[in-house]
């Protein structure tokens, strides 16, 4: 599976399984995306490359690596010391973004009050996917 920023200068390409897909409502990944939340999906290390890099890194806190396309900005991926060996892309740049379906909802509690959301899935207070917490 691949996905692109939105001028192409970037290109990754993943291989299932992936480890997760989860809706994310952390400031961080707010303000990364300029967007209310964002989905994004879990890829072990072995399973993914940059099969064109033109990246930029930030770090959006410490032990957080986020990257974006130098040229048109796009938000690509993140990484967190405290998941060392898992890669997060959105999947609003995968090439098929309708094949991956969020079962989380993650920092909840960060959820902004006028995103209505009534789709069922379960919700966990902080970052952690791994131990959702309803
Ligand atoms: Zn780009
Ligand atoms: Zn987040």
């Amino acid at each position: 599976m691949h996905g692109r920023c939105l001028c192409g200068r970037v290109k990754f390409e993943v291989t299932e399984p992936i480890s997760a897909c989860v809706n994310c409502h952390c400031e961080s990944c707010r303000r990364q995306c300029s967007a209310p939340m964002t989905t994004y999906i879990g890829v072990p290390d072995g399973q993914w490359s940059w099969t064109r890099e033109h990246t930029t890194v930030f770090n959006s806190s410490p032990g957080v690596e986020r990257t974006f396309c130098s040229a048109c900005g796009s938000p690509m991926s993140f990484r967190s010391k405290t998941m060392s060996d898992v890669m997060h892309f959105y999947v609003a740049a995968m090439d098929e973004p309708d094949v991956f379906a969020p079962t989380l909802h993650v920092a909840y509690e960060e959820k902004l009050p006028w995103l209505d959301l009534d789709d069922g899935l379960p919700t966990s207070f902080g970052p952690d996917y791994t131990k959702p917490s309803t």
